[in-house]
């Protein structure tokens, strides 16, 4: 009785719905194994300074080698680990992988080199996680500066899990903590008294729109306030030659996009290193 009654009660279901939530239970099975099974890659992109005319710093970016559907991007399973509780071992993961890799750069002669990587909100409800970045930093031999830790400014609104505290922490151990898409949120300025970030990085939906004139009121208003704070600014999405321009013209020298390079693999990222030579 009870069974046929859910049968007819799975028939009001959207079959495509359905088809979503097989799939969902797939992927969720697929990532559950995906660390053990070594799929998981960095990939990197560089920043590149304008004035110094070479990479100043990697941001890592999570790829995905999914054995059946090939690369997966964050944007896809990434939510998806958060939900299941999975993120923690993913960013332990990410947090090793980057520094081994910085550490063989600095081996190969890189040594200003900076890595940035990207924290997940529940990484800062860990009470471990400061400890966690500077013990892996130290193992590394890592200048703790040349280490970035990036948040977004949706983590710094639920300041729940005391992601001030732990920001202030991680500057006095002597890491660099950058906001990520910086301006997509609301009332930055008053949490850059709060925080003690040391870098900003402008969103690329400002960037975007930068084809035009060499004026723009906002991104010269976050160029004011990286130089009023004395913070270290980074432009990301940067896709055209005339956004690099006008970007220069207006104050920022650091930048990251498509222009200059999309994501790849390490050994790709040692071949960008290898091609600008070194001071
Ligand atoms: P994000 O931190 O804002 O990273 C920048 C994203 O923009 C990357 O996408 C990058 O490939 C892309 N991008 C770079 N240059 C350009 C450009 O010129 N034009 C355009 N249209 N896009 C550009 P990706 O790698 O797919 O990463 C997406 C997001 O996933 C990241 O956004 C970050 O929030 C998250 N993510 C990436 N890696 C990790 C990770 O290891 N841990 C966590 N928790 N999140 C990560
Ligand atoms: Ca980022
Ligand atoms: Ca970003
Ligand atoms: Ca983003």
């Amino acid at each position: 009785q009870v069974k046929r009654s859910g049968k007819n009660a799975f028939r009001f279901f959207d079959p495509e719905l359905n088809t979503h939530y097989r799939e969902r239970i797939a992927l969720e099975n697929d990532l559950r194994l995906a660390l053990e099974r070594s799929e998981f890659e960095l990939y990197y992109q560089p920043q590149v300074s304008m004035k110094a005319a070479r990479v100043v710093g990697m941001e890592a970016l999570l790829r995905w080698n999914h054995p059946a559907h090939g690369r997966i991007g964050p944007a896809t399973f990434i939510p998806v680990a958060e939900e299941m509780g999975l993120i923690g071992d993913i960013s332990h993961w990410v947090l090793e992988e980057a520094c081994a890799q910085l550490a063989r750069w600095r081996a190969d002669g890189f040594e200003d080199l900076r890595m940035s990587l990207n924290l997940s909100p529940h990484d800062f409800s860990r009470t471990d996680i400061v400890d966690m970045v500077t013990e892996c930093v130290s193992r590394n031999q890592l200048p703790p500066a040349q280490v970035e830790l990036e948040i977004t400014e949706s983590m710094m609104m639920q300041d729940t899990a005391g992601v001030a505290t732990k920001v202030k922490a991680m500057r006095e151990a002597g890491l660099s903590v950058a906001i990520d898409d910086f301006g997509t949120g609301y009332s930055a300025l008053a949490y850059l008294q709060k925080f003690p970030v040391s870098t900003l990085k402008i969103d690329r939906s400002f960037v975007r729109d930068l084809d035009g004139p060499s004026t723009n009121p906002i991104i010269s208003a976050i160029t004011g306030i990286a130089r009023g704070f004395g913070l270290h600014l980074i432009a990301e999405g940067v896709e055209h030659a005339e956004q690099a321009e006008t970007l220069r013209i207006l104050g920022c020298d650091v930048m990251q996009g498509y222009l200059f390079a999309r994501p790849g693999t390490a050994a790709q990222a040692t071949g960008w290193l290898e091609a600008v030579p070194q001071p």
